[in-house]
């Protein structure tokens, strides 16, 4: 097991960043670690990767406890911290050559980390001098230069460009061939893109670990979107038998059922007790960001 996290408690102060919190990832997964802000991914990951110390539970990484073993925790595990910390002065290779030495890695992985992450061009730049693409270049090439089997990258992609987004989620997926990787964002449609496997949290618990192709099948053709001729009482469609779920869109009323349910025949009825008639009825299909925002917003 590359990542073992069990029954973590973080608490800062009166408040529970993270609330009984177990998960554990697979050497060669690719885990997308999803949640609105605030909802505890940076301290979750500062924990993996001994940058903070938990309040109670578990947490070892390649089989060594974060804190038992830090020393060998942080060989196996890079980090892309959230905001991407730099030395804004430095210039590339010279902060790439100053990370390898604090690693104790040959020089010769600086020039091979350029080449890897495509920075050669900027090579010799001042950090401040990069787009905000190129910095989170430099901010993979320092997390993977001690080649860690573990990637934790804190939303590797936020406040990027729509060039950018698609070079950098680029670079993520061939590193994720080779490494464990955990990366966190508020976007489910890279979670989509890039990983195997979405874990979603919320105000610090766990709501949901499964694989995406297993998440985006729970979705399929579980909801409908209805039109009725007149007013309808969305409450009393509420309580119909199998609905879980009522939402009014400006396409009309989109019913979602409990489980694989047809509402067709309980909606057509309730149309007829009410002599209202269905202009339209369609099956909707909820995509994963529209579940994704459902399940945080219900908790
Ligand atoms: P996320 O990365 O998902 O946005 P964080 O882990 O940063 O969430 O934060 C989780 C919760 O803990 C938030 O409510 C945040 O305000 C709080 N928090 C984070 N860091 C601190 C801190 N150093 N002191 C007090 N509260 C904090
Ligand atoms: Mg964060």
């Amino acid at each position: 097991m590359s990542i073992q996290v069990t029954n973590v408690v973080k608490t800062y102060g009166e408040q529970r960043a993270l609330n009984d919190v177990s998960f554990s990832i697979s050497s060669g997964e690719v885990v997308g670690f999803l949640g609105p802000n605030g909802a505890g991914k940076s301290t979750m990951m500062k924990i993996i990767t001994c940058y903070l110390t938990k309040t109670s539970g578990e947490v070892s990484v390649c089989g060594y406890d974060v804190e038992e073993d830090p020393l060998e925790v942080k060989r196996r595990v890079g980090y892309l911290p959230e905001n991407n910390p730099l030395y804004l002065d430095m210039y590339v290779k010279e902060f790439l050559t100053f990370i390898a030495g604090i690693n104790k890695t040959p020089k010769a992985r600086v020039a091979e980390m350029i080449e890897i992450t495509g920075l050669g061009p900027e090579q010799h730049k001042k950090i401040k001098q990069l787009s905000k693409g190129y910095r989170q270049r430099v901010g993979l090439a320092q997390a993977i230069i001690h080649d860690p089997e573990v990637l934790i990258l804190d939303e590797p992609t936020t406040g990027l460009d729509p060039n950018q987004l698609v070079e950098i989620r680029g670079l993520i997926k061939s590193l994720g061939k080779e490494k464990t990787v955990m990366l966190s964002t508020h976007i489910m449609q890279e979670v989509e893109m890039l990983c195997d496997r979405v874990i979603i949290i919320n105000k610090g618990r766990i709501l949901t670990d499964q694989p995406v192709e297993k998440l985006r099948q729970a979705t399929q053709s579980k909801a409908v979107l209805v039109r009725f001729t007149g007013t309808v009482n969305t409450s009393a469609i509420r309580k119909l038998p199998g609905v879980l779920r009522v939402k009014k869109t400006e396409k009309g009323l989109l019913v979602e059922s409990e489980k694989d349910l047809d509402l067709s025949g309980v909606l057509f009825k309730y149309a007829v007790d009410n002599k209202l008639s269905i202009e339209e009825s369609r099956p909707y299909e909820l995509g994963l960001e529209e579940v994704f925002r459902t399940l945080t917003a219900n908790t």
